[in-house]
């Protein structure tokens, strides 16, 4: 007990250090100029792990492997500054405080990195790893339930009215984790009924994202089959639009197994999203070096031969060239220096086996 009130004294000793305590309180105002009442106030607060180790290793500790403890105290510690400071007149239970900590970077150690291309992947407690890699696609836009209102059923219970139980999404819930039928009520077990004009909604999109080794085409691979696993990613709220396509990122996030019955997904709950930008280039390798050498009689043999072998696990060598030269120019135009130019070469090809060229 002596030992959570002393990490809720480092949070109160950080958040005022950082400037996270003004954030917080301009985020406060917001909420406390709105004349509407909310179910779930949401706070976004940045927390630097380095600086928390600095303070408190403790606490630390728990925010790198325990987020969800973590969270919990920052929880109770925002909602005491609430009342304390007179914040938010509206709020009525910590239950009613929904945080979610954005973390600035993990530590650079490889138990906080996760390889993508490595096997089993996501098994152990849920805790942040980075993880970096490239966009190859993803959803629009849609709606999920960030928090909801339940009230119990039985007039004589004081739970049937007040804000006593409030459900808020976590990371590797579902929406019917959250929100759907069968809750009962923590004081006398009676069902519990959403108070729907509470429910409050945010954004998400799922992206997919594969290793960026899946780009090193100019490296020499062994000559055993392989392939590259993407994984999904559910970007929310404020991260919604945070990536584009064709892009590479690190992404600091919770994996998770999602039970959807009768399947379990192995995703990630992204909670930071930064450009990335390889520490080391590919570098080609002494092999087409040499081919480039060898070619360099004529200006288009090193590019035919490219072309020729281009892709040739999905299409065979000599089957559409032209389309593996135009695709293969795409690739060049693509990595530009300037990061936000959408110089792509749009290619139009016509065939009668679209699904040979789709797999291209
Ligand atoms: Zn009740």
């Amino acid at each position: 007990m002596a030992e959570l009130l002393e990490m809720k004294e480092a949070i109160v000793s950080y958040l005022d250090r950082s400037g996270g305590l003004l954030q917080f309180v301009d985020d406060c105002k917001l909420y406390n100029d709105s004349a509407q009442s909310e179910a779930v106030y949401r706070f976004c607060i940045r927390v630097n792990p380095t600086d928390l180790i600095e303070l408190d290793a403790r606490l630390a500790d728990c925010l790198l492997h325990d987020p969800f403890k973590a969270t919990a105290l920052f929880q109770s510690v925002c909602f005491l500054s609430i009342k304390t400071l007179s914040l938010i007149e509206k709020i009525h239970t910590e239950n009613q405080v929904n945080v979610v900590l954005k973390l600035t970077h993990l530590p650079p150690f490889p138990e906080y990195f996760l390889d993508l291309c490595k096997f089993p992947r996501g098994y152990g407690p849920m805790r942040p790893v980075a993880m970096e890699g490239l966009t190859i696609a993803m959803t629009r836009i849609t709606k999920y339930t960030q928090g909801a209102r339940f009230l119990c059923t039985d007039d004589k219970c004081p739970f049937s009215r007040g804000f006593h139980h409030i459900r808020v999404h976590s990371p590797g819930a579902t929406e019917s984790v959250t929100v759907r039928g069968g809750f009962t009520c923590a004081l006398c077990s009676a069902p519990l009924k959403e108070d729907v004009k509470f429910r409050v909604l945010g954004d998400k999109q799922l992206v997919e994202m594969v290793p960026a080794q899946a780009l090193d085409v100019l490296s020499v691979h062994p000559p055993c089959s392989f392939r590259y696993q993407s994984v999904t990613l559910f970007l929310r709220d404020e991260l919604c639009n945070s990536m584009r396509m064709g892009r590479l990122y690190r992404v600091v996030g919770i994996p998770a197994h999602v039970h959807q019955w009768p399947n379990i997904t192995w995703s990630v709950e992204a909670n930071t999203v930064e450009p990335w930008t390889p520490e080391y280039p590919s570098l080609v390798s002494s092999n087409f070096q040499a081919l480039l050498a060898a070619s360099a009689c004529s200006t288009w043999r090193f590019s035919a031969i490219l072309a020729n072998t281009f892709g040739s696990p999905v299409i065979p060598p000599g089957l559409y060239s032209t389309l593996k030269l135009a695709l293969l120019l795409s690739l060049v135009q693509t990595s530009e220096d300037d990061p936000d130019s959408l110089n792509y070469l749009d290619v139009f090809a016509l065939t009668n086996d679209t699904l040979i060229i789709e797999r291209g």
